[in-house]
């Protein structure tokens, strides 16, 4: 059994299809890939090492190699004389290609490769329109899905004998990462779930847009790292009722949407998924790309979001539109590069769901928000942090600022307190200015 993102033992399917066809053991495999780990930052690094430390303490130790997947998975299945290797089925750009590489370097010693489930309810690919084509637009697509339902999850697999062929390379030690991060694992994950499930849930629908409150899910990360099948937790909602529970699920469609658009179109992960976007003025990523990044940018709700980025690993959604509105819009620099820091930086960073995110911003994605509609960092920080705590917890030089006058901090009578910059940029001019760049690619 291969792992990659699917670091759980219950409700995986791939990992039952091994236990269940492998009469003398199973091998359980994780290849630490240079090609993944080396753009990923100290938090992921972090995050999955102490996820890979959760399971491997509960199976009892892994087969864990470095190096490329191809030579890897091929010498530990020779070594263990298997017949087949199992995995999910991966449907990003990156994995279908090693898979492919992987799958015919099995096939010249015999040896296949089966994919069974995958990391969604619903398998990319499986949920079209009803002339077969792929749907472009979420709200069909979100129709389609729930009618398509899933199968029911499997249990964990009992008494396995798990065998370790080669010799392990150790887990690589611990980045050194600037905050904390959530607990990770299979057990983490389920807890966190069930915490949702009793105390916010119901109260979704309502708080899911207030980074103050932070009364969303947390359950991205869990779901990046495979601690949790998404069926799993929709199991759990079906016997729920109510519009929160509804709009949950409606989020968990967005995840599969995005993978479903990736797989019709893997050109999206880099390219405009609207071509004219390409043809725009955009500024080149300089200092002012950096001062972005680093939180220093003088508008407080943007500020406190990138420090969150690299404090935790994870930014809360309606902040994570704030801060990629103001490097699109009011820096005029394209979305790619900001899709890469948070790819960095982000311990849930997803390919689909990141860089969809970032063109739906950008507005040249799925149902982007109109490019004309550009976000006022005061008036969303008033609006969605209206007593400025999310501002207070993540821009230390403004923890004594009370009230929402946090998000101006320019109008205080001694200005902005302990060195915390004036705004980099005045918002109003560079909404004309984007709107300007914008009319000028509508033309053509
Ligand atoms: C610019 C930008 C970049 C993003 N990058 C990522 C990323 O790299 N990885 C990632 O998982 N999500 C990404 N998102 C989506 C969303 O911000 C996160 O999924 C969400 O903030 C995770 O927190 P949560 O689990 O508490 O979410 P909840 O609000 O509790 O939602 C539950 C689950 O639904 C899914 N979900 C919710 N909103 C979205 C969405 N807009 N798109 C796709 N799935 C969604 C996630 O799996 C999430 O865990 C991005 C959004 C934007 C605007």
């Amino acid at each position: 059994m291969w792992f990659r993102r699917d670091l759980r033992l219950a409700d995986n399917p791939a990992l039952r299809a091994a236990v269940d066809s492998g009469d003398e053991g199973v091998v359980p495999l994780f290849v630490l890939d240079p090609s993944l780990w080396a753009p990923a930052g100290p938090n992921r690094r972090a995050y999955l090492r102490a996820s890979l430390a959760d399971l491997g303490q509960r199976l009892g130790g892994w087969q864990l190699r470095r190096g490329d997947p191809v030579d890897e998975v091929v010498a530990v299945a020779r070594a263990a004389n298997a017949s087949t290797v199992h995995v999910a089925t991966d449907y990003g750009p990156y994995g279908r290609r090693r898979d492919e590489r992987v799958l015919n370097a099995l096939a010249e010693h015999g040896i296949d490769l089966v994919r069974t489930g995958s990391p969604y309810a619903v398998a990319p690919g499986r949920v079209t329109k009803p002339d077969g084509t792929p749907y472009a637009v979420y709200t069909p697509f979100w129709r389609s899905w729930n009618d398509h339902g899933w199968r029911q999850p499997v249990g964990s697999p009992q008494a396995v004998d798990w065998i370790r062929p080669l010799k392990s390379v150790d887990l690589p030690a611990a980045d050194p990462i600037s905050g904390s991060l959530p607990p990770a694992g299979e057990a983490a994950a389920r807890r966190r779930w069930r915490a949702f499930l009793d105390e916010g849930v119901h109260n979704y629908g309502a708080d899911r847009d207030r980074p103050d409150l932070d009364r969303t899910s947390r359950m991205s990360v869990h779901l990046k790292w495979g601690e949790i099948h998404p069926r799993t937790m929709l199991t759990d909602l079906q016997a729920r009722r109510g519009d929160s529970v509804r709009t949950y699920r409606q989020e968990l469609a967005w995840r599969e949407f995005y993978a479903d658009v990736l797989w019709q179109r893997p050109d999206s992960a880099r390219e405009y998924l609207h071509q004219q976007f390409a043809n725009m003025r955009y500024a080149r990523p300089d200092e002012q790309l950096a001062t972005w990044a680093g939180g220093h940018t003088g508008f407080p709700i943007v500020d406190a979001g990138m420090r969150q980025l690299q404090s935790e690993g994870w930014m809360h959604n309606r902040v994570r539109m704030i801060v990629a509105s103001f490097l699109v819009k009011d820096l005029h620099v394209e979305w790619q590069h900001g899709a890469r820091h948070f790819l960095h930086w982000l311990v849930d960073g997803d390919l689909a769901s990141n860089n969809h995110g970032w063109q739906w911003v950008a507005g040249s994605g799925t149902d982007a928000a109109p490019y004309f509609r550009v976000f006022n960092p005061v008036t969303q920080g008033k609006k969605f942090d209206p007593g400025g705590d999310y501002v207070r917890r993540h821009v230390n030089e403004l923890s004594e600022v009370e009230g929402s006058a946090v998000h101006e901090p320019w109008t205080l009578p001694d200005g902005p307190p302990n060195g915390y910059p004036a705004p980099m940029v005045d918002h109003k001019q560079e909404r004309v200015e984007a709107l300007d760049r914008y009319a000028e690619v509508k033309k053509h």
